[in-house]
């Protein structure tokens, strides 16, 4: 027996139907970091009603992630990010089956990862591992919701394997990854957050317009955001074997 009380809200006039709450319910999402942007995408995620949601993070929680990581608790300090992540979903919706692993994605362990979830979310703080999973993505026909934040700068766009450009497709993959840490603000970072789980939630379902082709640039210095467009590259090293 559904518990609807808690999504009443949701489905109320201009809301969704009863059938898309239930899709939600019925979700799976894969959120892949538990940082800054994974903190937002969890907290989302788990208010709209996605049932399922698996949490991928192999760090530790440290004093310079509480300006931005909201789930994390300070008596957490040092304790692992996917058992914290666990632990707030846990005692916001107990309704919410959680898995997690304390894990680096790579090359030889993603298969387990990504298996039985199809809405991949990119949470990750880095642009090699970014990199890393939209290959993945690409290879497995995972939707893949990229979001970053830099600075007063945030992005997202929702790349969508066979149909859509790429991460490489937007921005040439370098041949070596800067090791520089960028700064990264609350409000910034969860407002793309928020923005990647808005797309999961049109993604599952069915509302309205995904952010297909299309990069949603956020401009924190001014509060504005703007839509570039761009298309498949048809000499993209990551994608351009789907065409
Ligand atoms: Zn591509």
């Amino acid at each position: 027996m559904l518990k609807l009380e808690r999504y009443k809200r949701n489905m109320e006039y201009e809301g969704i139907s009863l059938e898309s709450q239930q899709k939600l319910l019925k979700a799976k999402v894969l959120v892949m970091g538990a940082g800054g942007l994974g903190s937002g995408v969890i907290m989302n995620l788990a208010a709209l009603g996605v049932g399922q949601i698996k949490v991928i993070d192999d760090g530790i929680i440290e004093e310079s992630n509480f300006n931005r990581q909201l789930i994390h608790k300070y008596k957490n300090l040092g304790r692992a990010k996917v058992i914290s992540a666990k632990d707030w979903i846990s005692e916001y919706n107990p309704d919410i089956k959680v898995e997690m692993d304390k894990i680096k994605l790579n090359e030889f362990n993603y298969f387990n990862i990504i298996q039985g979830y199809d809405i991949i979310i990119d949470c990750f703080d880095n642009y090699e591992q970014k990199y890393l999973l939209n290959e993945i993505a690409i290879r497995h026909n995972k939707i893949l919701i990229h979001g970053g934040a830099q600075g007063f700068w945030g992005q997202v766009t929702t790349i969508v394997p066979k149909k859509t450009g790429c991460l490489s497709c937007v921005m040439q993959k370098p041949k070596t990854f800067n090791k520089e840490t960028f700064a990264t603000f609350s409000t910034v970072v969860n407002t793309i957050s928020a923005l990647q789980a808005h797309e999961a939630f049109k993604i599952i379902t069915g509302n309205g317009e995904i952010l297909l082709n299309k990069l949603l640039v956020f401009d924190g210095l001014k509060s504005s955001f703007k839509t570039l467009t761009f298309s498949k590259n048809a000499a993209c090293e990551t994608c351009s074997k789907e065409f």
